[in-house]
């Protein structure tokens, strides 16, 4: 026993106080917070509205469905509420059931959030992604808000567009907010609707945290955007990122990151000739990385060829990804 105490004695030594650590303050009165997923098919604009309504890139984005891999919370801290939100992963692999997926995705969200926020795309008529998910929140008991995004980008027929969701909304009881998650016109009403279905609760986060996943991560995840923006179809879904050290000086961030590919084509794509498409996705990356540090970067990148790197668990843990049964 005394023994034990000794022990416990001496890490308290080592270690900062848990309450220097977690600042985790007491909420006023009337203060509101809760979990909201964010469901919808993909492309749909759902990492960007999360990025919008939290203030700072976290989820990346990019036009090529199938950009968010593992689920990922974005923190909205005001002096009035905390959110949750919570993105939903798109589809990974090209052959999976569309509406199996979105089925999946969905219900996982719901089991687990306070308010659903179901985010629809302006430009294009409901479709049968769409009602997959409509189907599914149906026979939920969470308050539910469609969200029609991309607002900026609708023409002529918006009327006939935003009619084919308000149908939906109206019939199973749903608030409906337009807004663009691009430009941020019509957030503050999404904002209040949000806001009103949120229950009196804790700050569940420090109020200046904007995520639950570490620096690094993001930092991986800002190179995989541009790898997916950049190279398109041809590599997109086979590359992990591995950030393999970050040294903070006063002056500059120095960051050594592992793109793995899975086969030699294609590193030579990642490299391109002359490295310029190795430079291309540095120098993207660099900018956005930081924008996350606050601070001059400078960023060396390798690509390595680690061959079937998607289908050793073992390998994708390494690499940070967490595989969902
Ligand atoms: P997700 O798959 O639902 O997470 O969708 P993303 O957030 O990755 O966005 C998919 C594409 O739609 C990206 O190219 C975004 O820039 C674009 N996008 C998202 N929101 C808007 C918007 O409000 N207006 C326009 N014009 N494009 C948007
Ligand atoms: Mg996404």
């Amino acid at each position: 026993m005394t023994d034990v105490d000794f022990e416990l004695d001496n890490q308290a030594d080592a270690l900062p106080l848990l309450s220097d650590v977690a600042l985790i303050p007491q909420a006023p009165e009337g203060f509101k917070s809760g979990f909201v997923g964010i469901v919808g098919r993909p492309n749909v604009g759902k990492s960007t509205l999360m990025n919008e309504l939290v203030g700072q890139k976290i989820a990346i984005t990019s036009p090529v469905a199938q950009t968010t891999r593992n689920r990922l919370r974005g923190i909205l801290t005001t002096p009035e509420v905390q959110i949750i939100f919570v993105d939903t992963p798109g589809i990974h692999k090209p052959h999976h059931q569309l509406g199996e997926v979105l089925v999946r995705n969905a219900r996982i969200a719901i089991d687990s959030v306070d308010v659903l926020l179901f985010v629809v795309d302006g430009t294009v008529e409901a479709g049968g992604g769409d009602r997959f998910v409509v189907d599914l929140l149906s026979q939920s008991k969470t308050p539910v808000i469609l969200g029609i995004n991309k607002a900026d980008q609708q023409s002529a027929d918006a009327e006939s567009i935003d009619h084919s969701y308000i149908q939906l909304a109206e019939a199973n009881g749903w608030a409906v907010a337009k807004f663009s998650a691009l430009t941020g016109d019509g957030l503050e009403a999404l904002q209040s609707l949000l806001n009103e279905r949120l229950e009196l609760g804790p700050y569940y986060y420090p109020p200046d945290l904007v995520t639950d996943q570490p620096e690094r991560f993001i930092m991986a995840e800002l190179i995989r955007e541009q790898i997916l923006l950049l190279t398109r179809e041809e590599v997109p879904h086979s590359v992990a990122i591995a950030i393999d050290r970050v040294d903070e000086e006063p002056e500059i961030t120095h960051i050594l990151a592992t793109i793995n590919v899975e086969r030699q084509s294609q590193k030579g794509i990642v490299i391109g000739k002359g490295a310029s498409m190795l430079k291309a996705i540095g120098t993207a990356a660099r900018q956005q990385i930081q924008k996350l540090v606050m601070g001059k970067v400078y960023l060396e990148l390798f690509v390595r060829v680690q061959p079937k790197w998607r289908q050793s668990r073992t390998r994708l843990a390494e690499f940070g990804y967490r595989v969902e049964e």
